[in-house]
């Protein structure tokens, strides 16, 4: 059996960047890595790959590139896990010891819970920037529609960045709007939700993007069938089941807790890693840590999260280490910088209970408004902190204190 002082389950956005963290701390670290994909994926990139601004191969690498120098790579899925006795089970069987478990599996996409998605994903005009492979059809798509039915839909909550449904949308609204095929073009929003935007400061320059691309929203309508063939989408709404014809819908998956996690004693009744909110330290194993996509705390489920909570983790783990208490604590901050049009975001900001949190004074970037500097922050240099800072654990780029949103 092999063991090691830190094992890290997941090594997404979450699990690479507190790797990265810990060995700036304490470089001589013995860390293992459970990770089954041979790629690891800057997902906030998929929406400009949808809106045509970003190559797919741009937005992700091999994952032995991203892995820092010195950690061990355990390419496999975790299976269960016995923290009683401090043990990993991995899909073949074997195990893997543990002094500190760092749980950052992720969320899990349920194409499976809407009828009929998954068999006509990719085609039939029905399409999803939250795949790599189908982010270019999205793109595709929109440059080829000149007239019809354009449905963008949104599941219930939680799903990583809550913005995407809308940001999918409104590059391809502008898209058409700069073709002069918009109107021709019946847009419509329909979210299982009941507002447009979970923080309520961003809702009106969201608005005026409704109405400037004269989008129906279509609030509560949650979708649940897809006939790919017929192009007609089935919602569950309160009046009962509506359909509508579409000849092209962007889809946003159902999603939760990974079954494996779900399924194992760290489990919130979530079914996410159970821990508190601001240490990120398991509630009743303190050897265990949990952030990223997969953990209980109520924040924006977004990689400017995990930036902000790989640090936490970082520092609250080795003083695990060292049989002291956590110290470092998370404020919810999380970030969705929403691509209204090309050229021009809202920059959301915001911690626990929606309080805004902006990293820029207001006379650079009013997050409220449309920006162009916020555009060129998303689609020049975000990406490159998101490789070079966050990635390599440069907090001075990346961590507390540090300038920017994801
Ligand atoms: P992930 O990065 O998803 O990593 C989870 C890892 O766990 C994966 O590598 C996976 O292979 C691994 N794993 C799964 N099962 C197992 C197992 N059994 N054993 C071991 N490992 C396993 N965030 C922003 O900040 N800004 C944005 O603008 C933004 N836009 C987005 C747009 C889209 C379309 C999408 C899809 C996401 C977007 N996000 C955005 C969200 C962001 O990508 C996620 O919040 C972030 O990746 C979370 O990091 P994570 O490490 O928790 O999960």
């Amino acid at each position: 059996k092999q063991s090691h002082q830190v094992v890290v389950i997941g090594g997404g956005s979450a699990g690479i960047a507190t790797a990265a963290s810990m060995l700036r701390r304490q470089s001589n670290l013995d860390i293992a890595i459970v990770e089954p994909s041979d790629f690891h994926a800057y997902q906030p990139g998929w929406t400009m790959v949808g809106g045509g601004v970003f190559q797919p191969e741009q937005t992700r690498r091999s994952t032995a590139s991203v892995l820092p120098k010195g950690v061990n790579w355990t390419k496999a899925r975790a299976a269960s896990f016995e923290p009683e006795d401090n043990l990993v089970k991995l899909e073949d069987g074997s195990e893997i010891g543990y002094d500190v478990l760092i749980m950052a599996p992720g969320i899990r996409l349920a194409w499976e819970k809407i009828e009929g998605l998954e068999v006509t994903l990719g085609k039939n005009g029905v399409t999803s920037n939250y795949r790599y492979d189908l982010a270019p059809y999205t793109w595709e798509l929109v440059q080829r529609m000149k007239s019809g039915k354009a449905l963008f839909t949104q599941p219930p909550m939680p799903i990583k960045c809550a913005g995407a449904p809308q940001k999918a949308m409104y590059l391809s609204c502008d898209h058409w709007n700069r073709s002069g095929n918009l109107r021709d073009i019946e847009v419509e929003f329909c979210n299982a939700g009941g507002v447009l935007f979970g923080v309520q400061d961003y809702v009106p320059a969201l608005m005026s993007y409704v109405e400037k691309y004269d989008i129906a929203l279509k609030l509560g309508n949650n979708l649940v069938a897809v006939d790919g063939d017929d192009q007609i989408a089935t919602f569950a709404t309160d009046e009962g089941e509506v359909t509508r014809d579409f000849d092209m819908m962007h889809v946003v998956p159902p999603q939760v807790a990974p079954q494996f996690v779900a399924d194992s004693p760290l489990a919130a009744d979530s079914g996410f890693v159970d821990v508190d909110q601001h240490t990120l330290q398991h509630v009743r194993y303190p050897n265990v840590f949990g952030l990223g996509d997969g953990c209980s705390a109520p924040n924006a489920k977004t990689a400017a999260a995990a930036r902000k909570q790989a640090p936490v983790v970082a520092v609250n783990a080795l003083r695990q280490l060292d049989g002291k208490g956590p110290t470092a604590g998370y404020d919810g901050y999380g970030s969705c910088p929403l691509t209204v049009e090309r050229g021009k975001i809202v920059l959301a900001e915001f911690g626990y209970g929606g309080k805004l949190a902006p990293s820029f004074p207001i006379w650079l970037i009013d997050g409220i408004k449309p920006q162009r500097l916020s555009w060129m922050l998303k689609a020049d240099v975000l990406p490159w902190i998101y490789w070079n800072g966050m990635l390599k654990g440069r907090e001075w780029l990346a961590g507390p204190g540090g300038l920017i949103a994801q």
